[in-house]
């Protein structure tokens, strides 16, 4: 056993010459692969593997212990874990500014899944960090982090737009912007509460035929015309009741938005005022279909009717219509978490 050398299953990029112990893991299809790295990078980012070397090597006959293994002329240790969050994990130990992190990518959370799955059960604190970092900065925490990303999306929507092929570098918009299941698998799984009340509101946006891996079967059907897609297999039953609770409770957010912004009387008393506003929000129900299902964008837009309609209501009606959405708005997101039944 001991001589044992098996170079085709040696990782293509993690078994280093110079390395002082090999870590052998089984890959989901049963084969093993092996990971020649150093002893001194594992323990510096982890105290859990750090605690792991410093037992001294049995070497009792007949004992089992891994420590006593050696495979091309250094330690081998087995590892309990699959060859591929290994892979992951060992990636980001040596190489941090790996392509996982770029800001934005829709693939983010299912490239740095095995990394934190490692890093947490490994305790490498800062490398867990970094990750939670770098998932929240695509997710928005705040009202004025989702305007900016909502602005960035629309700015990014018509430059694909522009395109014959829906394409600019070889991308689709959905495969430049984060895609919310998979996020929510990530946060949920790994206790991330943080970045759920955004992915679930983005996610609720969606319609469930927008299937991620189905459209890319099928690219020029949907995606070269802008659409946006969910990986809706990887969300359990909590997942989708938490979805389907939040949509509802969104549906009557954006009826109150006619009741209690557009059906308000006018402070002056003007007749017309009241026509106006009733025309307004006949347009929002009329031309944004796809909006009635995202309240923070019909009230975004309520700050800003001049730049809608030409036959508004009075001055005094404007700027209420303003005021009360905007209040309407920072209190939305506020409940995004009760909306999402995210507390439990
Ligand atoms: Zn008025």
């Amino acid at each position: 056993m001991d001589n044992a050398y098996y170079p085709d299953q040696h990782h293509p990029t993690l078994y280093f010459d110079d390395g002082n112990v090999v870590l052998s893991a089984r890959t989901q299809d049963g084969s093993f692969q092996y990971f020649r790295v150093h002893h001194s990078v594992l323990c510096r980012h982890s105290p859990v593997l750090a605690d792991m070397f410093a037992l001294p090597p049995l070497r009792a006959s007949g004992s089992r212990d891994m420590l006593e293994e050696t495979y091309d002329g250094v330690l081998h240790v087995q590892m309990p874990d699959t060859a591929e969050d290994l892979a992951s994990f060992l990636g980001v130990l040596y190489d941090p500014l790996g392509t996982a992190y770029k800001r934005f990518n829709p693939n983010t959370p299912v490239l740095v899944e095995g990394t934190l799955k490692l890093a947490t059960k490994y305790e490498c604190d800062a490398i867990r960090t970094r990750i939670v970092e770098n998932l929240e900065a695509d997710w928005p925490q705040t009202l004025a982090q989702w305007d900016a990303r909502r602005s960035e999306c629309i700015l990014l929507r018509s430059e694909h737009a522009q395109q014959f092929t829906g394409k600019i570098n070889g991308l689709y918009l959905d495969d430049r912007l984060p895609e919310p299941a998979s996020a929510i698998r990530v946060a949920t799984d790994y206790n991330l509460p943080s970045i759920l009340p955004a992915a679930f509101y983005q996610l609720a946006l969606l319609s469930t035929d927008a299937d991620w891996d189905e459209y890319r079967a099928n690219p020029g059907k949907h995606l070269r015309f802008g659409a946006r897609t969910a990986r809706w297999r990887l969300l359990d039953k909590r997942d989708l009741m938490r979805l389907v609770h939040g949509q509802k409770v969104l549906a009557g957010h954006t009826r109150a938005i006619g009741t209690d912004i557009f059906g308000k009387r006018c402070q002056r008393g003007i007749k017309v005022c009241a026509k106006a506003r009733t025309e307004c929000w006949k347009y929002f129900q009329e031309n944004a279909p796809i909006s009635m299902d995202d309240p923070l964008d019909i009230l975004y837009d309520c700050s800003r009717l001049e730049t809608l309609f030409t036959d508004l209501p009075c001055g005094a009606c404007v700027q209420d219509i303003a005021t009360s959405a905007e209040k309407k708005r920072r209190e939305l997101w506020r409940s995004l978490p009760a909306i999402f039944n995210l507390q439990a």
